[in-house]
């Protein structure tokens, strides 16, 4: 019997939508570990912190540790999270954030902070069901030993009309190029960074989701899940 499962992938290949709903039908935990790097990076932003200062950083994610509503993670806005006494929503995902969070999460002292973090949640959620956790080095370095590894890519087009749709979702005014070039820069960065870089895990599943809706992406989860 499983009880966590990685989802691990490039920007807006469709973890978030995907693992909340898997985990809904799991009846199990979700946590978008996304949202903790973006937290830290709204934090240092405010606060004036350099994004070159790696021991700042670390400071930082280690001194507010990023309070999940119920325990669970989520870009949600209705759920936010909170850190150093602020509730965060809409702020994680202003463009300032979009633009600065792989130059923070590069750091392996934030790495560690929060790493440290996301295995506490998965600890705590085994106890009671299970977790659904989703990010970059989930199946690579928080949980090896999960007991589904999935690498969730959709095409570069795809995600960049997926992401494009949520900004406009969320007010946010910004053009599909401009949105493309963005999320391949992240990419570039989360790929090529020295600590836990973005890879699939070698004992990861691919999955493109490119011609299939949220649906259909989490039944084929869902199997795969019975042959575990
Ligand atoms: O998933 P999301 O786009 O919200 O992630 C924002 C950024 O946080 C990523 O581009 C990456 O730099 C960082 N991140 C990470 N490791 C994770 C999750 C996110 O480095 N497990």
């Amino acid at each position: 019997m499983i009880h966590d499962i990685a989802i691990d992938g490039p920007a807006a290949s469709g973890k978030t939508v995907v693992g909340r709903l898997l985990a809904q039908r799991l009846g199990w935990r979700f946590l978008d570990t996304g949202v903790m790097y973006r937290a830290v990076t709204w934090l240092a932003l405010e606060r004036g912190v350099s994004l070159e200062d790696a021991d700042g950083l670390g400071d930082l994610a280690r001194t507010y540790p990023i309070r999940l509503a119920d325990g669970v993670s989520s870009d949600d806005v209705s759920r936010p999270v909170e850190t150093a006494g602020t509730r965060l929503g809409p702020e994680l995902y202003q463009s300032r954030v979009d633009n600065n969070v792989s130059n923070v999460s590069k750091h392996s002292t934030v790495r560690r902070a929060l790493v440290d973090q996301q295995r506490e949640i998965a600890e705590l959620a085994a106890t009671v069901s299970g977790i659904v956790m989703i990010g970059r080095d989930i199946g690579t370095v928080v949980l090896p030993d999960a007991g589904l590894k999935v690498y969730l890519t959709a095409s570069a087009e795809q995600r960049a009309l997926r992401r494009w749709r949520e900004m406009r979702e969320r007010g946010q005014e910004i053009n599909l190029a401009t949105v493309q070039s963005e999320i391949e820069a992240r990419d570039v960065i989360d790929s090529s960074r020295d600590d836990s870089p973005l890879r699939p895990a070698a004992d990861a599943w691919p999955l493109d989701s490119s011609g299939l809706s949220i649906e259909e992406t989490v039944d084929a989860i869902m199997r795969r899940m019975e042959g575990c």
